[in-house]
């Protein structure tokens, strides 16, 4: 079955409980009227579903061959990507200044959604461009900005992100390529780097690769590090492409998933030295990197919710179909007797378990989304300073648990095919595959887990969690005040949820940088996303039954989800909020367990 972009459910999403909408009412985002955003996802969902979703399996099936150092990308996947940036869509978000249409973050977010849910190894490349125009354009010079953004922006020529080396993946201080001086004021680079996503390919006719690099005066560590960019080809003053630069693919990896995505190891410096520009300044690489992370992370996440979104339309057509067993009162009218499997309690369990966690992870992505819009946008310094503490503070439960969730969603649509999901013609077996690379790139979960809770967790003294918390307390009262039965349990679950966070937040924050802390890291991040995911989906329900009658509001069916997530999910805090706290002792003590 093949991917239909669930927009009026993305644009419901989007504009209840992120706090999109308010944004909109408060006129963050100019004169930018609601039916340009419908108009907007409206468009890029037909993309995703007429033209990229049918390239996906194609992708999978041919890989990308690699010859003599060239890169073949799968049929019709050039084509696709040429409409896809004529179409203006690479710049969704990017300046106007450089060509860019400048629309909100949130609405590139809901985009990158349907893109990557419609063939997500297709849609990690214009990620990569995308973050690479967020670093240039914040901390390029003039003259790069001039040569290299309008053509980035446009998407006429993509970009890479080069920070992995066979030594320095989650320790990126430890990377060893280097950069020297050369007269004219440009850099000679030298070394290698491993797993660079579209490191080359067939799509554009150049490639802006973004390098990290040591100078040799560089201090050791992550403070010595400095971010270059080296195209794949010369530009010449009037923009024509001139000669190849001292860079080249060395080989393109056989990978478990996203076959179509070509995974380079990239050679610098075979003929003296590649030719880099610095951007920003000498040794301050990473605060370049930065810039461009909370982005690429929150894009990364957001593939963990399209493969999850895909994988459950899959499962539900399948689940609807095949028919097994009787359930209870069923009559014998149809077909054999036997009942469709959506019918049966358990198999509604995990197609429920796998809405209501896609639901939740989307949320979180969007209002991420939202967050940097406002630390953007903001209207006075104060607000966009709160605004960018939210974002860098949702931002690590964005990747990572938006991406477990969609391991985990995936491993769901795979057992509801029963046999038929672990042969790989009905498609559930790539989901499977393609979702596990996003908890291992843009920095490991693990080491998501560990910036929630050393970096963020003390922003401001812990006034950004205790704000945070607030809100969550102010949703669950809001539940508790309507007082609807259709909610459940909804209210009583949430706040017990918010009490475990509030609990393991406080317990971390007495033990910054601790082994201890550290070990609950992960568990504390699930916690944290269960909590925030648990009080989104329920101010999508609420949103609903405010709403006049939609379509898209469909306040029985937000209702359901919410109260199912509440009940059946959020109910887990607890075990986590002991995990944290209780359990850390057990990992930390534990060596003799892992001996032999
Ligand atoms: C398909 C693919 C595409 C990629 N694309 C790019 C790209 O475009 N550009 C790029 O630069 N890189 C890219 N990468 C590299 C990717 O970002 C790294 O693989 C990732 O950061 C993890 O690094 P590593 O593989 O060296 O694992 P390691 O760092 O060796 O980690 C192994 C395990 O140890 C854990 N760990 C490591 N250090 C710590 C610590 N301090 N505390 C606790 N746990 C720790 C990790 O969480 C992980 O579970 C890509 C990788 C793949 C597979």
């Amino acid at each position: 079955m093949t991917y239909r972009a669930p927009v009026a459910d993305i644009a419901f999403a989007l504009k209840h409980g992120t706090g999109f909408g308010p944004a909109m009412a408060q006129g963050l985002y100019g004169d930018l009227a609601e039916d340009v955003v419908d108009a907007v996802l409206a468009e890029a969902g037909r993309f995703a579903s007429d033209v990229l979703a049918p390239l996906n399996a194609i992708g999978d099936r041919h890989g990308t061959p690699f010859r003599d150092g060239v890169v073949t990308t799968p049929p019709g996947w050039r084509q696709a990507y040429r409409d896809w940036a004529a179409a203006g869509w690479n710049g969704l978000a990017a300046p106007a200044q450089w060509g860019g249409q400048e629309l909100p973050q949130a609405i590139n977010a809901a985009c990158l959604e349907m893109w990557n849910a419609a063939c997500m190894a297709f849609g990690i490349g214009p990620v990569l461009t995308m973050a690479g125009v967020e670093a240039l354009a914040h901390h390029g010079s003039d003259a790069l900005k001039r040569i290299y953004l309008p053509k980035l922006v446009s998407g006429e020529w993509m970009g890479t992100m080069q920070l992995t080396e066979p030594q320095a993946g989650s320790d990126v201080g430890a990377l060893r390529t280097k950069a020297e001086r050369a007269p004219d004021g440009t850099y000679r680079i030298t070394g290698q780097k491993i797993f660079i996503t579209y490191g080359e390919h067939d799509f554009t006719d150049n490639i802006i690769h973004l390098v990290l690099a040591r100078l040799p005066d560089g201090p050791p560590g992550t403070r010595g590090i400095s971010l270059f960019l080296v195209p794949k080809f010369a530009v010449n003053p009037d923009g024509s492409l001139g000669a190849r630069n001292d860079v080249r693919a060395h080989s393109v990896e056989h990978k478990l998933g996203i076959h179509g995505s070509p995974t380079c190891t990239m050679v610098y410096g075979d003929q003296g030295g590649a030719t880099g520009f610095l951007i920003g300044e000498e040794h301050r690489g990473m605060a370049c990197m930065f810039t461009m992370m909370n982005q690429a992370r929150l894009a990364v996440g957001l593939q963990g919710v399209a493969i999850a979104e895909r994988a459950t339309q899959q499962a539900l057509a399948f689940a609807r179909e095949r028919r097994q067993g009787r359930v209870s009162g069923a009559s014998a009218e149809t077909g054999s007797g036997s009942s469709p499997i959506i019918a049966h309690p358990d198999v509604k369990r995990m197609l429920l378990t796998m809405r209501a966690l896609t639901r939740a992870a989307r949320a979180i992505c969007y209002a991420t989304a939202v967050a940097l819009d406002r630390a953007k946008l903001g209207a006075n310094a104060a607000t966009r300073q709160a605004a960018h503490e939210r974002a860098s503070l949702l931002t690590p439960a964005a990747k990572a648990f938006a991406t477990d969730v969609g391991c985990e969603v995936a491993s769901l649509g795979l057992q509801i095919h029963g046999g038929m999901g672990f042969v790989e013609e009905t498609g559930a077996a790539q989901h499977y595959r393609d979702a596990r690379i996003a908890p291992i790139y843009e920095g490991t979960n693990g080491i998501q887990a560990i910036d929630l809770v050393t970096r963020k967790l003390p922003l401001s003294g812990g006034a950004t969690i205790k704000a945070y918390l607030d809100e969550l307390r102010r949703t669950v009262e809001t539940v508790n005040a309507a007082n609807d039965p259709a909610f459940g349990w909804t209210g009583v679950r949430l706040g017990e949820a918010v009490d475990s966070l509030e609990r393991a937040t406080q317990w971390l924050l007495a033990r910054p940088q601790q082994d201890a802390a550290l070990a609950g890291a992960t568990p504390y991040l699930r916690l944290f996303a269960t909590a925030a995911g648990g009080a989104l989906l329920a101010e999508e329900a609420l949103a609903a039954t405010r709403l006049p009658a939609d379509a898209a509001a469909d306040p029985a069916a937000r209702i359901a989800i919410a109260r199912f997530f509440a009940e059946n999910i959020a109910v887990q805090a607890h075990g986590l909020e002991r995990a944290v706290i209780e359990g850390a002792d057990s990992v930390t003590g534990a060596d003799a367990a892992l001996a032999g």
